[in-house]
């Protein structure tokens, strides 16, 4: 029998972060995959800037730069090419201090996540085998079976088990397996390719609401474009999938010998939440836990939130700092978070979706009538992701966003970004001498302006903005609470230390 504290089930980018995370705190841990190489075919093309955040957590940010390109614009366009809508970035300082949206390409990416895992001692890592039963679960561990490929079983017991394992995910239906289906259901032809040159191509992402092809265009990584199709009703995937059919549906985009046809796949675009997240030792993340379309490019992003709110928590609960009562508010903070933004992509989806002639002329006019008073080229913001309302916080000024970073700060005689000088795990933040009180070792406390010096202004911005002495900041980097230090600490040994 195998003995390891954390198993996790599938090494795509969700189960990658939370061993890389885990790996980082020293926990040991053991990775189950499925197949021997980085999934190939098309899927991410685009994360955000707290994506960003924690690649600069694990140490890869500046690996994965070179293969992202910042992307500030999103519209979505008409038949005739007119704007029915327009996201523009610019001139946006997201919370973490990275540009609002990159686009990449997912297995240059996962490449450097697992390159990443083997600077980990503590992290096991087996490709080609597969979980196949659960035989135990509950408050004290599970006992689970994986096969490899010559067909031998192995027997694990794990303190806990995280499907990690994608949307057909063994281990959700090990533990109860329903899902809650938002009834969006639209087949897509999706094409990666890689360009000589990037001459007639959009600079930024556009969704083309024509009813007679549906399609999305969008730049990924340098050189590299993805172009997605949606399917007719009468269409057959297979048939769509033919080289021939492919260049056909790129000819209005690109010359010929501009683009080479690199990766091709027909996906159904959907909107699931498994609706337990948890059953005793077992909890799911990612795709397991959740599916939507790839509207707001945000699936992947919200696998990679599950993995850095779990890391720390499985974490306390290992270590002994916390109940395992802290795991509760796994579910009840990204459930909420996760169903706000498949709701948006699917709201999105709708506008994108409309095959029917009458029904897009209809939509357009709406559309366009809205527009007018903020001229042709104005634009919003992307519809900002939602702070946390529940679970692991204090209920006050600000609690449950993201604290921002400061990517020009000083702290012991260093100079850098706010995150690489303070570490992992709890920050309580004070300014104007407030005292701190006694905290456990794994909340450390810093004065601003005496012990940090941060050269923005940013911190001391927010906190002018709660009115607050302090701010607790969870080490997932989400605001735990703002307020005194004592009001701080009472509801940290609630909400943690004592969490049964
Ligand atoms: C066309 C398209 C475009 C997309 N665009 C974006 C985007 O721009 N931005 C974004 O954030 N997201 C996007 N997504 C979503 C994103 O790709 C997924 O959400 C993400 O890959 C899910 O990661 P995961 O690690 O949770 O699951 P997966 O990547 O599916 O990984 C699960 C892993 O588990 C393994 N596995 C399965 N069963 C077992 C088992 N029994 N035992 C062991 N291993 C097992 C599998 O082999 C796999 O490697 C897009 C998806 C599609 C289809």
């Amino acid at each position: 029998m195998i003995e390891t504290d954390v198993l996790i089930a599938g090494f795509g980018p969700t189960g990658a972060t939370l061993a890389a995370l885990l790996g980082q705190a020293g926990v040991e841990t053991l990775v189950i995959e499925r197949d021997r190489e980085v999934y190939r075919q098309p899927r991410a093309a685009h994360f955000d800037h707290e994506i960003m955040r924690v690649w600069q957590k694990l140490g890869v940010a500046e690996k994965v730069l070179p293969s992202t390109r910042a992307m500030h614009e999103y519209e979505f366009r008409n038949a005739a090419g007119d704007i029915l809508l327009r996201f523009d970035q610019r001139g946006i300082s997201a919370p973490s201090g990275w540009a609002p949206s990159y686009m990449f390409h997912q297995p240059a990416l996962e490449e450097a996540l697992r390159r990443r895992i083997t600077d980990f001692a503590c992290v096991d890592v087996r490709l080609g085998v597969a979980l196949t039963s659960i035989e135990k679960n509950d408050a004290s561990g599970v006992e689970a079976t994986f096969t490899d490929h010559d067909g031998r079983k192995h027997r694990v017991r794990a303190r806990f088990l995280i499907g990690a394992d994608g949307g057909g995910s063994v281990v959700r239906r090990q533990i109860d397996g329903e899902l809650f289906d938002y009834g969006f259901d639209e087949p897509w032809l999706v094409i990666d390719t890689v360009v000589k040159d990037e001459d007639g191509l959009p600079p930024f992402g556009v969704q083309v609401c024509d009813p007679k092809r549906p399609t999305t265009v969008m730049p990924m990584s340098p050189l590299r474009r993805r172009w997605e199709f949606m399917l007719k009703p009468d269409e057959d995937a297979q048939v769509m999938l033919d080289d021939a059919r492919i260049a056909a549906l790129l000819k209005p985009w690109v010359r010929e010998s501009q683009a080479e046809l690199v990766r091709k796949a027909v996906y159904r675009f959907h909107g699931l939440v498994a609706k337990t997240w948890r059953r005793d030792s077992v909890l799911l993340a990612g795709d397991a836990a959740h599916q939507m379309p790839p509207f707001m490019g945000q699936g992947m992003c919200s696998g990679i939130r599950d993995a850095d709110n779990l890391a720390w928590k499985l974490t306390a609960v290992l270590r002994g700092e916390a109940g395992q009562a802290l795991l509760d508010t796994y579910q009840e903070e990204r459930e909420p978070h996760v169903r706000t933004i498949i709701e948006t992509a699917i709201h999105m989806g709708r506008v994108v979706c409309v095959q029917d002639e009458a029904a897009a002329a209809q939509r357009d006019a709406g559309m366009i009538a809205a527009r007018p008073a903020k001229g042709e080229r104005s634009s919003d913001p992307l519809p900002g992701l939602p702070a946390l309302a529940a679970g692991c916080i204090m209920k006050s000024a600000r609690a449950g966003e993201l604290f921002p970073q400061a990517m020009t700060a000083e702290h012991a005689g260093r100079r850098g970004r706010l995150d690489d000088l303070l570490g992992e795990g709890f920050w309580l933040v004070t300014r104007n001498g407030a005292q701190p009180g006694a905290w456990p070792a794994a909340v450390r406390h810093v004065e601003l302006g005496r012990d940090v010096v941060d050269e923005t202004g940013r911190l001391d911005q927010w906190l002018d903005a709660t009115g607050a002495p302090a701010v607790l900041v969870r080490p997932d980097r989400y605001v735990f609470g703002s307020g005194s230090p004592a009001d701080l600490h009472r509801a940290f040994v609630a909400k943690v230390k004592s969490a049964t």
